[in-house]
């Protein structure tokens, strides 16, 4: 069974795709943390993003793994980056990157390949759409703009990154922009999806809707 979850940046799609996974045991994959991974890779080998053909060649060296467990790691080539993926210089220029054809296809490809044969709780921009247009449940979530860049400002303080407040929104307004408006895969509600607003929500409130949805969607027993 899949469970697609999109929405703008910082919106609070990952704490709720974290705890629906939690609750269902199912797989939480976090698809936003794959193109940071290729962002990290690309900066820390001086890729040329620009170039085609070296973008193919680098997109064969990667190899991207996720080790499951209370906090959620990523290991880009058997390194462990969860931490030093959500600097504020990888969320500068990752919509740039995951706005490359090439760069897509491959997560795609994994992001498939690494759902086979599991229950899966996927967040980013393009599951509803493309990743898994056939997801048993499509979740569209948002906030506004005011609060998303509050959640991500407290979340970057409390990692003791230390960013003005209109830095975050600034960041956060650039990256739904270009994410809306880049050719391949924008982040788009699907037609089926059911839009969730937890501006005024808290996170139990916010996951009891999702599961509410979730189940009479998909018949799942009501045990938590
Ligand atoms: O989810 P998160 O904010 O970490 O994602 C970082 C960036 O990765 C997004 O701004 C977007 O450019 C890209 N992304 C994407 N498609 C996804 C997930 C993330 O293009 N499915």
């Amino acid at each position: 069974m899949i469970i697609a979850i999109d929405g703008y940046s910082a919106c609070g799609k990952s704490t709720l795709a974290k705890e629906i996974a939690k609750r269902l045991n199912f797989v939480y994959i976090d698809s936003g943390a794959m193109y940071r991974a290729i962002t990290y890779y690309f900066q820390n080998n001086n890729t040329d993003i620009n170039d085609p053909a070296a973008i193919e060649q680098e997109l064969n060296k990667i190899h991207i793994e996720f080790i499951p467990g209370e906090h959620l790691r990523i290991l880009l080539n058997q390194k462990d980056i969860t931490d030093e993926i959500r600097s504020p210089a990888i969320s500068e220029l990752v919509s740039e990157v995951a706005a490359i054809s090439s760069v897509r296809k491959k997560m795609v490809q994994i992001q498939r390949e690494i759902s086979k044969d599991k229950s899966v709780v996927m967040d980013g921009r393009d599951i509803g759409s493309v990743v898994f247009p056939d997801a048993d449940v499509k979740l569209f979530v948002t906030a506004d703009l005011d609060t998303r860049t509050w959640r991500r400002h407290e979340e970057l303080k409390s990692r003791g990154i230390d960013i003005d407040f209109s830095k975050v929104k600034e960041n956060l307004i650039k990256r739904d922009q270009m994410d809306s408006t880049r050719r391949d895969s924008p982040l788009i509600k699907a037609p089926d999806a059911y839009v969730l607003d937890n501006t005024k929500l808290g996170k139990e409130e916010q996951t009891k809707l999702a599961l509410e949805i979730i189940r009479n969607k998909s018949h799942i027993p009501n045990t938590n």
